[in-house]
């Protein structure tokens, strides 16, 4: 109960043992943490001064564009910097990684948690039902591998969409992400790469 409390090298606040990054020289907070999550060797200093760009960026940020649908996340752009960030919310609660259109590295779109589910029938009681996933809706992929005697379906249901982006920000790698992308994101993410 007398034990030195650590301090994150960065921001200054309380971190505690299971909720931390050392990095080469420290340790930060899983907060300060978001801006290098794959250059985890960096100094204090390296990551201090990535922060102090990030909040410049961010102050001048100059939104042109906000991409979001009905239940999504959000891709905020600054056409005329080239500067963009993501959110899960329409205000961020912290502040968002801005990155350059030249910075984004790749992306992915990752369906996590999804379950598969297979169920075999006779094939005469389906008949042709299953054609064009007529069963299970436009939502559910259905395979039909066909027997002489049954007829099985494996149907991906739940799971939630989440986009990866990685980051290369003058060196310090990073990874952010968002459930949930807004439909557009694809298209969006591979213009900024191409522009
Ligand atoms: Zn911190």
């Amino acid at each position: 109960m007398f034990g030195k409390k650590t301090l994150c090298a960065i921001c200054g606040t309380k971190v505690s043992k299971s909720l931390q990054n050392q990095i080469g020289d420290g340790v930060i907070c899983l907060n300060c943490g978001r801006i290098c999550k794959k250059s985890l060797m960096e100094t204090v200093q390296t990551i201090s001064s990535a922060w102090e760009e990030n909040h410049r960026r961010y102050s001048a940020f100059n939104q042109s564009m906000a991409i979001t649908n009905f239940g999504s996340g959000y891709i905020y752009v600054d056409n005329s910097q080239q500067y963009a960030y993501i959110s899960s919310y329409k205000k961020p609660k912290q502040e968002p990684i801005i990155f350059s259109f030249s910075e984004i590295e790749g992306y992915r779109i990752e369906q996590v948690g999804e379950k598969t589910i297979s169920k075999t029938k006779n094939k005469g009681e389906i008949g042709r039902a299953v054609v064009g996933g007529a069963l299970f809706g436009p939502a559910g992929a259905v395979v039909g591998a066909a027997t002489s005697k049954t007829q099985t379906e494996t149907k991906t249901v739940g799971g939630v969409p989440i986009l990866y982006i990685d980051l290369d920000l003058n060196g310090i790698k990073t990874t952010i992400s968002i459930a949930h992308p807004p439909l557009q994101a694809s298209q969006i993410l591979d213009s900024m790469m191409n522009s």
